[in-house]
């Protein structure tokens, strides 16, 4: 018998995802501090002929990668502290930053602890297998548009799962009510989703929980920095912090940085920190990376002035793709998605833009959502200026148009 051919193995598979549309080409594309939202992008048809271009979907939604307050903490912890944090935080200890991270994170929260993770998708991974993993005879809640980071979580904590509709109240009713009152229950779902810019029901989702005794888990990984008085997310602009058992966040994007957290009761952090394999057994963040943490989350706290500029930004360019017929979602975030209906439509959408026009907006395409629901993903930030503005709508009206838009979905 021939062995197994690994190398034919990894070609045939790369080639479906080409033959499929699904192969990821990653744009090279360089950020220069100061520079946000420009960046130089590289095209491999002209190597060594780097340009300038505008980016409208990153996910520094209020440029805090490149704010002073972050930079200057980071460079000093840098040359301070060295570049890695040594190892775990079981073998090299604590660092004072991380320490003063979560409690600042906590704070924020009204919890009475935090724990940071190395990225958004570790600590919805890790946490949620471990709850899930732990709790005798758990059933997890879980949305069905959630995050792959929550999916994969759920899956391995090998606990019963039961998917509900998205965003839908009644459907998670009647999926608590088919289950057993003693068993553990643990409800989860996101604020703000990040492909169709919508925001959950939190309100009621939380009040059928409770009804269940369910524990709830929020993901709010894009609301975080950028809603909320002090930048706590949805739930504190809403004030249901206090009806939520466990807040995840993320570092890397309304904060700049990199990193995730849970905020959660100090018992329950201390159960996660002690349990938690995604926790344990990895690298702590390293010095600089949790002082440009602590340093956006601390501006973000008292400032305000980032989220006003970027929600005057997305109601300008709101006003502005009705007015060009442009068929973007109406949502209450500062997430825009673009409808194409159509990969081939989407990538070549995308294409055109950077060629043609410096505008770079990566297309959104199966299986990150829906076959049908092909969309370039716009996120305005307080950093594009109106002739950014100008720029990308010309862009849009010429190459959307010509590409034949699907009509936007509901
Ligand atoms: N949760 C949601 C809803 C996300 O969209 C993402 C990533 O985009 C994550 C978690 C993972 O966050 P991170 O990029 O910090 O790993």
């Amino acid at each position: 018998m021939s062995a197994f051919d690994a190398g034919q193995f990894f070609r045939e598979q790369n080639q479906r995802l080409r033959r499929e549309r699904r192969y990821r080409v990653f744009r090279r594309l360089t950020r220069e501090a100061g520079q946000f939202p420009r960046s130089r992008w590289e095209n491999p048809a002209n190597p060594g002929r780097a340009r300038d271009v505008t980016v409208w979907c990153s996910n520094d939604y209020l440029g805090m990668s490149q704010h002073a307050a972050v930079l200057e903490a980071s460079a000093a912890a840098l040359t301070r502290y060295g570049a890695g944090a040594g190892g775990t935080r079981n073998i090299s200890g604590t660092h004072d930053l991380i320490a003063e991270l979560e409690v600042e994170l906590a704070l924020l929260h009204g919890k009475g602890g935090a724990l940071v993770f190395s990225s958004g998708y570790v600590a919805n991974d890790t946490t949620l297998a471990t709850l899930g993993s732990s709790l005798p005879d758990c059933v997890i809640f879980s949305d069905a548009n959630n995050h792959a980071s929550m999916i994969e979580g759920i899956r391995r904590s090998g606990a019963q799962r039961r998917v509900f509709a998205h965003n839908n109240p009644r459907a998670l009713e009647a999926a608590l009510a088919a289950v057993g009152p003693g068993r553990p229950k643990l409800v989860a779902f996101e604020s703000l989703y990040s492909m169709d810019g919508d925001i959950a029901p939190m309100s009621e989702l939380l009040q059928v929980a409770r009804a269940h005794g369910a524990l709830t888990f929020v993901d709010e990984t894009h609301a975080v920095g950028v809603h909320g008085p002090r930048g706590g997310g949805l739930l504190q602009a809403q004030g249901l912090l206090d009806q939520v058992d466990f807040v995840q966040g993320g570092l890397g994007k309304g904060y700049g940085v990199v990193g995730g957290f849970v905020t959660a009761a100090a018992e329950a952090i201390d159960f996660v920190r002690g349990h938690a394999p995604g926790f344990i057994f990895t690298t702590a963040l390293p010095p600089a990376v949790a002082a440009g943490a602590l340093a956006s989350v601390r501006h973000l706290t008292h400032s305000q002035s980032e989220r006003d500029a970027l929600f005057a930004r997305v109601a300008q360019l709101r006003t502005a793709f009705d007015a060009a017929e442009l068929p973007v979602l109406a949502t209450a975030s500062q997430i825009l998605p673009l409808m194409i209906g159509d990969a081939a439509r989407c990538s070549e959408a995308a294409d055109r833009l950077l060629e043609e026009h410096g505008i770079y907006l990566q297309a959104i395409n199966f299986p990150t959502v829906p076959r049908g629901s092909e969309r370039l993903r716009i996120t305005p930030s307080p950093l594009h200026t109106d002739a950014m503005q100008d720029t990308l709508l010309h862009g849009l009206r010429e190459v959307v148009g010509s590409v034949k838009p699907a009509a936007a979905a509901a």
